[in-house]
């Protein structure tokens, strides 16, 4: 059986899902959302729940304002708790060169309305009680940055959308995708065969695989990325807390445990997503550096996910040339979760309007032809 539609998204991840609330908003009528697994499968429900707007490069502090701002009003517009907890953002600062880059974004940033600002280790210290000093020059902070329940994001974009009559439909796998000859799309899945005149491909890590099944190819790459949790402890630490440098992250959660992750330069790309023994020494020696007082405590979890990783660590978002109806969005390097509300509200405009109110050329595809790429300084990972 055949099921028409007139949007067909590939993916039940945090960005299919805010995709299928933003268009089933817009006015669209029949939505089919297909995801292979349960919702947050992929990277969604794997991911650190970081939200920050602390970046190097305009277009990028642009994105993450936006979505910061979409994430304050999120509760009220979903009527669900999304549990966006504003604590901050501490971007420790380890040598001139973090320094020099930090001092040079805090203006950048400043310009375009997001109050970061400088912290001698003073008030470091008094900001984040007992965080160890030794070689921290400084950092950088932002009050409105902080972490979001990555779930309840998902779930409640899952549940607006189904309210509004999207049709999601969970452990349903696209195997197959033909461009019909009156150019709408049939899309193959083991419990049957969907079509539209548009696909929305938003599948993790596998969306250049999605986008292969139709001739379009996405210079993008898997890679592993592990995280940790430790037994639950008295509410300490307010910020993120993060090094550009050293690659890691720690946040505390709502019931205190003690978050985080640590990126390693030398894992290759792959779809793994084993837990290591590797991370495990790595993590907790980043985490005892940081905050002594932890050494003792235990790590009771661990778990991995894919980054889908682009070449310059930038998202690449919007439609293809040639392919009408076809849209994607994927690459977000580790930062997809902080980017899903301005991504789905952009997506949305382009596929209803045919622009967007952001500027969304500079994540083509075609940029990847063209160069030279640029790779914002504040990625981590
Ligand atoms: C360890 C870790 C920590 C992270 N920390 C952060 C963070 O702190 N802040 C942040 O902003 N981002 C973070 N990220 C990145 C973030 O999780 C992702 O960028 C974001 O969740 C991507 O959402 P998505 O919906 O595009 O993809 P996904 O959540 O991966 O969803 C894609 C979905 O597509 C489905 N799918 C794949 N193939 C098919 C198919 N053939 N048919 C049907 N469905 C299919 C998958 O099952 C999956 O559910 C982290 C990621 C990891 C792994």
């Amino acid at each position: 059986m055949t099921t028409t539609a007139e949007i067909i998204i590939i993916g039940g991840g945090v960005n299919g899902l805010a995709c299928a609330y933003d268009l089933a908003k817009s006015g669209m009528k029949k939505i089919v959302v297909l995801e292979k697994g349960y919702l947050g499968v992929g990277a969604t429900g794997r991911c650190g729940a970081g939200v920050r707007q602390q970046w190097g490069m305009e277009e990028n502090i642009i994105l993450a304002r936006e979505s910061v701002r979409i994430f304050e009003k999120l509760p009220e517009e979903l009527g669900f708790n999304v549990f966006f907890r504003q604590g901050g953002y501490l971007v420790l600062i380890f040598d001139e060169h973090e320094y020099d880059l930090v001092t040079r974004s805090i203006p950048v940033q400043n310009k375009l309305d997001v109050p970061s600002r400088l912290l001698d280790p003073k008030d470091v210290a008094e900001l984040v009680p007992g965080i160890n000093l030794d070689g921290v020059l400084g950092a950088a902070y932002c009050p409105t940055d902080g972490v979001c329940y990555p779930y309840a994001v998902l779930w409640g974009y899952g549940e607006a959308a189904r309210r509004l009559g999207v049709d999601i439909r969970t452990h349903t796998e696209v195997t197959g995708i033909d461009v019909l000859d009156d150019g709408t799309y049939s899309v193959t899945t083991a419990n049957g065969s969907y079509n539209a005149p548009r696909i929305l491909n938003v599948a993790g890590a596998r969306t250049k695989d999605i986008a292969a099944l139709i001739g379009i190819d996405i210079p993008t790459k898997p890679h592993r990325h592990e995280i940790a949790v430790t037994d639950a402890l008295k509410p300490f630490l307010d910020p993120v807390v993060i090094s550009l440098k050293k690659g890691f992250y720690f946040s505390q959660s709502l019931r205190g445990e003690i978050v985080g992750g640590i990126g390693d330069d030398n894992e290759p790309s792959s779809y793994s997503t084993k837990s290591s023994i590797d991370f495990l020494f790595r993590y907790a020696s980043a985490l005892r550096d940081v905050f002594p007082a932890l050494g003792k405590v235990r790590i009771i979890r661990q778990w991995a996910g894919l980054y889908d990783v682009s070449p310059d660590a930038r998202p690449i978002m919007g439609a293809v040339d040639g392919f009408d109806g076809y849209y994607h969005a994927c690459g977000f390097s580790g930062h997809g979760f902080m980017l899903s509300p301005i991504t789905a509200k952009l997506l949305t405009e382009l596929i209803t309007t045919g622009s967007t109110s952001i500027p969304i050329d500079t994540l083509g595809l075609t940029r990847f032809d063209k160069g030279p790429l640029t790779k914002d300084p504040y990625v981590v990972g």
